[in-house]
């Protein structure tokens, strides 16, 4: 895997900013045509050397390509992780670290979490030899007191945390998996590597729905890891992913890595207008409360304004007064906001998460997620102002 290959972040000094490397998506210029955008690197398959070697590092697409390992290098820079992998989606990824666990595999995961990736733990993850313990991700005596020594191999953290946006402690997390010889891996798809560098407070995996912000523009589906150290974890997921047939596509990549360019722009305009958001909203009198890390009235406030950089990030969530047939009705009404599921693209989305998600979520059914994006920030709050007076 090592040596030289078109995915090598090249003609960067190693003191440049994350910004100026994802910017310029690594400053690789192709050596034949002097193109500043990398070419997509479509081949299936490689030429061997004629002694039977693969000395360019590349054998087959389904383990690797060139274009897939050239964005995982520029995530690796954002991250400081010395390598990351990109699948066909999030699930895929965090799905591929849970296999490439050793038997038997105990993990401890969060009662809010993802909602798709809790149900994947609850109902597919027993029969595969991973058992699972879900605790009050917030709390991290919860997290130390369902360790089961010897047998767990993964504590599972997302900060902020689907919908109520609960901060798990990175550092305090990191300390109770390593001193049960776990690792601590943290879905960061809402924090992005911008506002939060989870392997530099002891992580050892950083887990992307890279849907959402890394790519930031709702047209593609990718996950990502990323690993501190590029030992036996590492090549175990890449052994899964090769596998499994689940890396990532390299025209998805090429798209992938131009949405990473604007990486911190969007992400530094979408936390200042989701706190212009939960601000104006946390007095009205149609929202009963405001859910956002940036507020000072949110339980993880402290520990996300000591863990974040720069913003809270672009995601609350506001419970309508009226109950659950009042926030749907709002969510009926907004004109600019789109009623659409996901999150983390330049189009504000808002949604009735207990819908999405059914029976046995921690989601209250006055809940409506909000996704803020790149729009002027006073139309947004005109929107919603007026779909809340019409539901009302
Ligand atoms: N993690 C979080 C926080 C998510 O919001 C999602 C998707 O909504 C996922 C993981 C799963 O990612 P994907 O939809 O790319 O498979």
């Amino acid at each position: 895997m090592s040596g030289s290959f078109p995915g090598d972040v090249i003609g960067m000094k190693k003191t440049y900013k994350p910004e100026t490397v994802a910017a310029q998506a690594g400053g690789l210029i192709d050596a034949d045509t002097g193109a500043i955008v990398p070419p997509i690197h479509v081949a299936t398959t490689y030429l061997r050397d004629s002694d039977n070697q693969y000395r360019k590092g590349f054998s087959y697409g389904r383990a690797d390509n060139a274009t897939v390992r050239q964005t995982e290098t520029v995530l690796s820079v954002l991250e400081g992780a010395e390598r990351s992998l990109l699948f066909g989606s999030g699930m895929a990824a965090a799905t591929s670290l849970m296999l490439a666990l050793p038997r038997p595999a105990h993990i401890i995961a969060p009662h809010v979490m993802y909602w798709g990736l809790r149900k994947w733990l609850l109902d597919d993850a027993p029969a595969l030899g991973v058992s699972v313990s879900f605790v009050d991700g917030a709390d991290l005596a919860a997290i130390a007191a369902a360790v089961r020594p010897g047998e767990t191999r993964l504590i599972w953290a997302e900060t902020p945390a689907n919908p109520l946006w609960t901060i798990t402690d990175i550092a305090g997390a990191a300390r109770i998996a390593h001193a049960a010889g776990a690792a601590l891996a943290v879905d960061s798809t809402v924090a992005t590597p911008v506002l939060t560098q989870p392997l530099a407070l002891g992580a050892d995996v950083v887990m992307h729905s890279a849907t959402k912000y890394l790519n930031g523009h709702s047209d593609v589906i990718a996950g990502a890891l990323s690993f501190g150290a590029s030992g036996t974890l590492f090549e175990r997921c890449a052994a899964v992913r090769s596998h499994h047939g689940c890396i990532l596509g390299p025209f998805e990549a090429a798209q992938l890595q131009r949405g990473m360019r604007t990486l911190h722009l969007r992400v530094r305009a979408q936390c200042q207008a989701a706190l212009a958001v939960a601000q104006h909203f946390a007095q009205h009198p149609r929202v009963t409360e405001v859910l956002y890390p940036g507020l000072p009235t949110h339980p993880g406030h402290a520990i996300a304004a000591r863990q974040m950089t720069g913003g809270f990030g672009g995601m609350l969530s506001i419970r309508v007064t009226g109950g659950e047939q009042a926030a749907i009705a709002t969510a009926a009404n907004v004109a600019l906001w789109k009623r659409a599921t996901s999150l983390g693209g330049v189009e504000s989305l808002l949604e009735h998460r207990a819908s999405v998600e059914g029976p046995g979520t921690p989601c209250p059914p006055d809940l409506l997620r909000l996704s803020v994006g790149i729009e002027a920030v006073d139309d947004l709050i005109a929107d919603l102002e007026q779909a809340l007076a019409a539901a009302g």
